[in-house]
């Protein structure tokens, strides 16, 4: 029988080939937010192992059961994040994604240094300018992007961004990639279950789906 995960790998390659790049050159990130244990088990043991959760509570929950099992399991943080819940998401998460403010920043380094611990980390930018939204906005992102990687030494690996809900994603994408290129950051996070082969097409290093994989989230 042909899997959810495996129809998007499939398609993952067609838009990497389009663009000629390589399936290799591109990170699926399984969003298991909201499901169970139930449904995020037939994608574990199909072989999949990144993950991507976006609430701190459920994830500290959720995952050290399946982490015993499947000790390789690597969990990115997608979602926003307070500073008091830092130290919690350093102990389960290897990637955050969502960092998008000094402060924040900040509280990262201290704490990863204080509990000897390491991650990586996307700089999230608001390319929408979105009021309700996070992320750095677009043109502060240079300075920021410099605090965290010369001033504050995290291991700053990309950028991330949503494009606003019912636009053109493409101009958020483009936007995005001209950020990381000129910072000369490797990875950018971006494209979602409707729009992740064209987030490839547009440069996507890493997409995070979920509904195409998982199906509808409970209650949504
Ligand atoms: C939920 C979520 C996704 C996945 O969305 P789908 O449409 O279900 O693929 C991707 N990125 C972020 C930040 C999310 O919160």
């Amino acid at each position: 029988m042909t899997s959810n995960l495996m129809i998007i790998k499939d398609k993952i390659s067609t838009a990497a080939q389009k663009s000629n790049r390589s399936e290799k050159d591109i990170t699926l990130v399984a969003v298991s937010k909201i499901h169970v244990e139930e449904t995020i088990l037939p994608v574990l043991k199909e072989g999949h192992r990144i993950f991507g959760e976006n609430r701190v509570q459920e994830a500290v929950q959720k995952w050290p059961p399946l982490k015993e099992k499947y000790p390789d399991v690597k969990l990115h943080l997608i979602g926003p994040l307070q500073t008091n819940k830092v130290r919690q998401v350093v102990g389960l998460f290897d990637t955050i994604e969502t960092v998008d403010r000094p402060k924040l920043a900040r509280t990262i380094a201290r704490i990863l240094e204080e509990e000897g611990k390491f991650c990586e980390i996307y700089v999230q930018v608001n390319t929408g300018l979105e009021s309700q939204k996070a992320g750095i906005a677009p043109s502060e992102a240079d300075d920021f992007i410099r605090l965290c990687r010369d001033e504050l030494k995290l291991d700053v690996v990309g950028v991330m961004c949503i494009p606003p809900v019912g636009e053109n994603p493409v101009p958020h994408f483009t936007m995005s990639r001209d950020i990381g290129e000129r910072n000369k950051l490797s990875n950018i996070s971006m494209g979602m279950s409707g729009d992740f082969e064209l987030a490839i097409e547009n440069g996507a290093t890493h997409v995070r789906v979920g509904t195409a994989i998982f199906g509808k989230r409970p209650g949504y």
